[in-house]
C-alpha cells in the first residue's frame, strides 16, 4: 500500500484552489508485509501513523526544507515505544544528524531537536542496505542543487521508485530508465512544464513532459507525477491530465492510497 501524504513542492499550499491534489510538502509511505517505509519528511509527514507491527525506515532524499520540515510535527503518539530508523544516501549519519540538528534549533525553531528525535536511530545508508537485504534497496544520484538521492526498493515482489528532486538532463536518461524499469510505482518530480523550464534552469526540477517521456520508455504500472508547483491549481492539473494519452501516468494526489 502506498499513501501520498504530501505531493506539493517547495512550500505548503493550503489554498482551496489546490486542496484537491493537496497542499502538503513531500512524504510518501510504502507499507509492505514487513515494513513501513517513509520517503521524506515534508509537512505531509505530520500525518503518518506509525505501525508498531512493522519495521519503520525513513529515507531522506536531501535536506531542503520542504523535505524535512514535517519531522518535528508528527506527535509520534502512534510510535509508542518503537524505534524508527532514519537514513539518507545523501550524507553519512553524522552529517544527517547535524543537518537536521542545525535546522531544528534557535533562532529558527523553539524546541530541542534531541527531544524530537528520541524515537529515531540514525543509520548509515549502507548499513540499511546490508541489514535489510530483502528490500533490495538502491539509490541513484539526482541532479539538484546540493544533490538529492532517489531510491528504489523491492518488497513483496513489487518495485517502488522515488525520484524527488531532480532536474532531468538527457545524459541521465539511460541511467534513469535502467533504475526505474519494471516498476510497479514510480514517483517523479514534475514540478514544471516544459514551457516553464527555460526560466527555471538550475532550480533543480524536471517537467511533467519529461516524466511522460520516461514513463513511455519503461515498464511501469503507476507513474506518479508529484512535487507539484506551488502555483499549480487543481484546475491546471485537470487540464494537463486531459492531454495525457497514456493511462499509466497520473498526478499524485494527497491521501490517495495506491495498491502495491
Ligand atoms: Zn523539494
Ligand atoms: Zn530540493
Amino acid at each position: 500500500m502506498i499513501i501520498n501524504h504530501g505531493v506539493r513542492g517547495s512550500i505548503p499550499t493550503p489554498s482551496h484552489k489546490m486542496l484537491g491534489y493537496g497542499g502538503n510538502t513531500p512524504c510518501v509511505e510504502v507499507k509492505t508485509s514487513d515494513y513501513q517505509l517513509i520517503f521524506d519528511c515534508g509537512s505531509g509527514f505530520s500525518k503518518v501513523d506509525f505501525d508498531n507491527d512493522l519495521q519503520t525506515i525513513v529515507f531522506i532524499s536531501h535536506f531542503h526544507h520542504d523535505h524535512i520540515q514535517g519531522l518535528a510535527f508528527n506527535d509520534y503518539k502512534s510510535a509508542s515505544d518503537k524505534k524508527i530508523i532514519l537514513t539518507s544516501a545523501h550524507s553519512d549519519k553524522k552529517t544527517t544528524f547535524s543537518n537536521l540538528f542545525n535546522y531544528y534549533k534557535l533562532p529558527y525553531f523553539p524546541v530541542s531537536f534531541l527531544d524530537i528525535i528520541n524515537k529515531f536511530e540514525f543509520y548509515e545508508f549502507d548499513q540499511v542496505v546490508d541489514n535489510f537485504k530483502d528490500l533490495n534497496i538502491n539509490s541513484i544520484d539526482l541532479n539538484h542543487p546540493g544533490n538529492s538521492k532517489g531510491y528504489s526498493i523491492i518488497s513483496d515482489q513489487k518495485k517502488f521508485c522515488y525520484l524527488l528532486d531532480n532536474e532531468f538532463q538527457n545524459n541521465q536518461k539511460s541511467k534513469v530508465i535502467k533504475f526505474c524499469n519494471y516498476s510497479d510505482t514510480v514517483i517523479w518530480d514534475g514540478m514544471y512544464l516544459d514551457s516553464e523550464l527555460k526560466d527555471k534552469r538550475g532550480w533543480g526540477h524536471s517537467s511533467v513532459e519529461q516524466g511522460i517521456d520516461i514513463a513511455n520508455n519503461i515498464e511501469v504500472k503507476n507513474f506518479l507525477i508529484s512535487h507539484h508547483s506551488p502555483l499549480r491549481e487543481d484546475t491546471d492539473i485537470e487540464t494537463l491530465k486531459k492531454n495525457i494519452s497514456t493511462n499509466k501516468v497520473k498526478f499524485a494526489s494527497e491521501n490517495e492510497v495506491i495498491e502495491f
